[in-house]
């Protein structure tokens, strides 16, 4: 009888183990490769300077965040003006980190950028080359300024946004050798409604 009970205990024993060491891989597993943090990038419309925040990525809430200089930033702030309030906009590029701030992931997709200033990949210093390839940095200001947030798919200001986003980018991807792609005071008027009887609504 002794000898039956033992080699029934046995088994459970052994299948108690297997679980712990599955339960133990698993946890190893997630430490290492899942990504907790989610880590993504944004850039200044106007100086070009970095921003980068860190969020649980299950739930979103912030862990930190912190700002990195760029050549155009210090650029900027040194030729154009000494102060202004960032306007962040988010990049294309996000990464995801395990618990040990490893990276993990990345990712490198256009449905993330917050606007669509951040399609034109401007880098560290392009934004710098921006200003002063322009005639006026205060015209150059304003149209990037357009472009940080996507203005209402089918819009006016839509209309206006994609006209200066694919002056910029023709221009862009030529090098920036053409003429600068723009008029003087173009574009820095606001859209004006094409039908007065049915205007465009205002915020209450
Ligand atoms: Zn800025």
């Amino acid at each position: 009888m002794v000898t039956a009970d033992k080699t029934a205990l046995q088994p459970r024993r052994f299948n108690r183990w297997i679980r712990t060491v599955i339960l133990i891989a698993l946890g190893l597993l997630f430490l290492f490769y899942f990504p907790v943090i989610r880590e993504t990038y944004f850039r200044c419309a106007i100086c070009g300077m970095t921003h980068i925040e860190q969020r649980v990525t299950a739930f979103g809430c912030l862990i930190s965040s912190w700002e990195r200089p760029t050549e155009s930033s210090d650029w900027y702030q040194a030729n154009v003006e000494p102060e202004h309030k960032h306007v962040w906009v988010r990049g294309t590029y996000a990464e995801g980190k395990n618990v040990f701030g490893q990276t993990v992931l990345m990712q490198q997709l256009t449905s993330l950028a917050s606007g669509p200033f951040s399609w034109l990949y401007l880098g560290n210093y392009k934004q710098m080359e921006i200003y002063k390839l322009s005639p006026d940095p205060a015209q150059a200001r304003v149209l990037l300024l357009k472009l940080a947030h996507f203005e209402p798919e089918g819009s006016p200001e839509r209309k206006v946004q994609d006209e200066i986003y694919s002056r910029f980018w023709e221009w862009r991807i030529n090098g920036m050798q053409d003429p600068w792609p723009f008029e003087e005071g173009e574009f820095l008027s606001p859209v004006q409604p094409t039908d007065p009887d049915n205007p465009p609504s205002s915020p209450d």
